[in-house]
């Protein structure tokens, strides 16, 4: 017989949000791995829970990946946590889901607070249609070639960002979806939990140096952005400037000729850059 592999939900703030079966599964497994292990020994002397805690992060995920496969296989139970909220996503978590479920071992999800959702809930924005896409790329081009890709999903997008990248971030955001509505999740379920709302061009002004943890979470592709011009707007510019105008002229004339917004020219110039 082998063991469970159980995907522990930890607070992501509020302690709280534990819930019981959680430190109840905690309590009876032979094993915790943990992204990290000092929030997680804090967590669980809180609820008096004395289970060995090992060590489970991205930089050994792949030799403690193989130890905790081998406890389950031998029969003993382990339950993954995050650093918070829900293991597996955006953590080296679901490396180990995979490999249990090419073992065989049964996996279970002890279900809990969430960032994402807890976000996307609040935002004010379409809930029936969303991805969630994590923490975006790190370089500026690989970053906005993905926000590009992305413009045109009509669903709703959430991201994760480290606090100190968030301002630059919300400026490469609001350089591709501008006039967008998007809610700036902060501090969830903690103290200072703070909803901000508004376009991301106000949002990217506003934000200077951010304190805390952030969910941003962004309004889909509305149908006014969608244009479907009879012509390439590339081409219609630089007739425009071939006329004399400057390229912002240029961008402006295109705008009214289509009657979208300048933005929406931009845009599409910069989708039609990188096709
Ligand atoms: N496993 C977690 C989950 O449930 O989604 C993933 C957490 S991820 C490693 C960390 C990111 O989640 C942070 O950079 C931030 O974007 C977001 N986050 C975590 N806790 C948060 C909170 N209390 N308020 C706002 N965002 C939070």
């Amino acid at each position: 017989m082998t063991g469970t592999l159980y995907l522990c939900a930890t607070p992501i703030g509020n302690l709280e949000d534990m819930t019981f079966r959680a430190i109840r599964i905690l309590r009876e497994v032979d094993l915790i791995a943990a992204e990290d292990t000092r929030r997680t020994r804090k967590l669980l002397t809180h609820f008096d829970i004395h289970t060995p805690l090992i060590r489970f992060d991205e930089n050994c995920k792949v030799s403690v990946g193989k130890k905790i496969l081998s406890r389950l296989q031998s029969g003993e139970s382990v339950a993954v946590v995050s650093d918070a909220g829900l293991p597996a996503i955006c953590d080296p978590g679901s490396d180990l889901v995979k490999s249990a479920i090419d073992a065989g071992i049964t996996v279970c999800p002890i279900p809990g607070a969430n960032a994402a959702l807890s976000a996307l809930i609040c935002s004010g924005l379409d809930t029936k249609k969303f991805l969630f896409v994590g923490f975006p790329p790190k370089t500026k081009k690989n970053c906005r070639e993905l926000l590009q890709k992305l413009s045109a999903l009509e669903a709703t997008i959430i991201f994760y960002e480290a606090p100190h990248r968030l301002k630059n971030f919300l400026v490469e955001l609001a350089k591709i979806f501008g006039e967008r509505r998007a809610t700036l999740a902060r501090e969830l379920t903690k103290v200072h939990e703070e909803f901000l709302r508004g376009n991301l061009n106000e949002l990217a002004e506003k934000i200077s140096e951010p304190l805390g943890e952030f969910v941003i979470v962004v309004e889909g592709c509305t149908s006014s952005e969608i244009i479907a011009p009879p012509e390439n707007i590339s081409e219609v510019v630089e007739r425009f400037m071939a006329q004399g105008l400057d390229k912002k002229s240029a961008m402006r004339e295109a705008a009214k000729k289509f009657n979208v917004s300048r933005r929406e020219i931009y845009n599409s110039l910069l989708r039609e850059e990188t096709q």
